[in-house]
């Protein structure tokens, strides 16, 4: 018997009874993009499955393997009650957390809407993302309640407990089912001495602070401002946010607190004490094969450990649930080695549309950046990642800019490249026919986002 099988309370220090859930459940009312559930679905009571790594992507598999029937024994190895967690802590679509958005859950605001800025020379240009479904949340405590949920439900909850890499290779003999929801780089990445597949682009720093937001409250902001990454502030109430700014590894600044301090300066935001602050690396890709993410002998990959955060923000909260919420669904219909496939069909689009619009602040286009934000102004900004093709058409829309990002050799390659996904993973680099592959190349590969000429 494995440490993990002996028995050990749910998070402590919460009170017996979760307040405030609606009784709907995200999962099984269809949220998400899964193929829905086969009938006798919750009949997979001789199953067991172990989930390593209790965040959202972990928390969403615990939840919803248990709904489907499996016997699910969650380890995370920090406490739920200490937990650090280094993240804007934007969930930009909350409906897919089964709990209520209440303070008392971690749902201090309602986020209205996202406003982009880009700062070029030229001046500033700004969009609106409405946000229907969105929050700045106090994420430590969201998982502390989902995971005292999941307790509460049946989910074998342990905390503090580290899984090593040998632990790891023990656990695929057994349990079923072996979720890895690691972040990055994953354990099973690191039981294989793979951790290289990843490829965090983006350096951040970010602390909880206090001061005046009430001119941006309830709404967030994300800056742009000449360097090669971006600022937040993100604000939980009139007197609190989250702020933070993170660089591309080819424009790092010496030094990080510094160049943070002075960020919040220039745009009125209070700056934290070195403590308070927190410096992660942002996952934006290029990473895992698709094929990575799952292993015939009963080892899938959710969220960060699969590679799948926005590739232009590093957003990636509502993208960690839904690959989790895919598996448990076709665990259900005993379909999972379909996972990798249908996994990335439905994250494609959003990997093209971002890595093209992340070319255009590599290449230090701030001015095509402002227009293409102008462009898909007002658009939910949970629907730019989930309908790309909506931002799309937009853009199609506007024909003068199109020939202008079209114009630019290094964007009309990465156009490319992101629809043939040949720039995606690290073990299969384009070669030379993609870097030569000319203008011509388009009419063939734009129709695959709905994108007319
Ligand atoms: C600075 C920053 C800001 C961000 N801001 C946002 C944002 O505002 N909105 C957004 O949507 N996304 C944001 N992201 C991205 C987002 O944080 C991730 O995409 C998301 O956290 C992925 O969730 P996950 O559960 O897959 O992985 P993680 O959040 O990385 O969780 C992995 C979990 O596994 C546990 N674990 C790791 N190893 C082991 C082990 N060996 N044994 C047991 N447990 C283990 C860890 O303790 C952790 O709890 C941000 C990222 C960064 C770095």
């Amino acid at each position: 018997m494995s440490r993990l099988s002996s028995p050990v309370a749910g998070p402590s220090s919460e009170p017996d009874a979760i307040p405030g859930s609606d009784g709907s459940d995200p999962f099984l009312d269809g949220a998400g993009f899964f193929p829905g559930l086969p009938p006798g679905y919750d009949d997979c009571t001789t199953r067991s499955a172990v989930v390593v790594g209790g965040a959202m992507a972990g928390l969403a598999a615990a939840h919803a393997l248990r709904r489907v029937g499996y016997s699910v024994t969650l380890a995370e190895r920090q406490s739920y009650a200490e937990k650090r967690v280094n993240c804007g802590e934007a969930i930009t679509d909350a409906s897919l957390l089964p709990l209520e958005k209440t303070l008392e859950n971690g749902f201090p605001c309602a986020t209205s809407a996202f406003e982009v800025r880009v700062r070029g020379d030229g001046g500033t240009t700004s969009a609106s993302f409405p946000s229907a479904q969105g929050y700045v949340a106090d994420r430590n405590i969201v998982e502390r309640r989902w995971a005292h949920r999941l307790a509460g439900e049946g989910v074998a909850v342990r905390e503090e407990t580290a899984i090593s890499n040998t632990d790891f290779e023990g656990l695929l003999d057994e349990y079923d089912l072996v979720v890895d929801a690691t972040g990055q780089p994953s354990l099973a990445s690191r039981a294989a001495g793979a951790t290289e597949e990843y490829a965090g682009a983006m350096t951040a720093i970010n602390a909880d602070v206090e001061g005046d937001f009430s001119e941006l409250y309830p709404r967030a902001l994300i800056l742009f401002e000449g360097y090669l990454g971006y600022a937040w502030c993100f604000p939980k109430s009139e007197t609190r946010a989250n702020v933070g700014i993170g660089w591309a590894k080819q424009d790092l600044p010496d030094d990080f607190m510094a160049a943070f301090a002075a960020a919040c300066e220039r745009n009125g935001w209070p700056a934290p004490s070195r403590k308070a602050a927190n410096v992660a690396i942002i996952p934006r890709g290029p990473s895992l094969d698709p094929q990575r993410t799952y292993d015939a002998r009963g080892l899938v990959r959710v969220g960060d450990a699969a590679g799948i955060a926005n590739r232009f923000t590093g957003k990636g909260i509502s993208q960690a649930i839904h690959s989790s919420y895919l598996m448990a669904a076709l665990a259900a219909h005993d379909r999972l080695p379909e996972y990798p496939r249908r996994l990335h069909g439905t994250m494609r689009p959003e990997y093209a549309l971002s890595y093209l619009v992340r070319g255009t602040l590599e290449d230090g286009r701030l001015d095509l950046l402002g227009k293409i934000i102008e462009a898909v102004d007002g658009i939910d900004v949970e629907r730019v990642d989930r309908s790309p093709r909506e931002a799309l058409s937009r853009l199609a829309r506007r024909p003068a800019l199109c020939v202008r990002l079209l114009a630019c050799p290094a964007i009309r390659r990465r156009t490319i490249r992101a629809l043939r996904d040949d720039w995606e993973y690290a073990r299969r680099e384009p070669d030379s026919t993609s870097e030569r592959l000319s203008a011509a190349s388009l009419g063939e590969v734009l129709p695959v986002l709905g994108w007319r000429q």
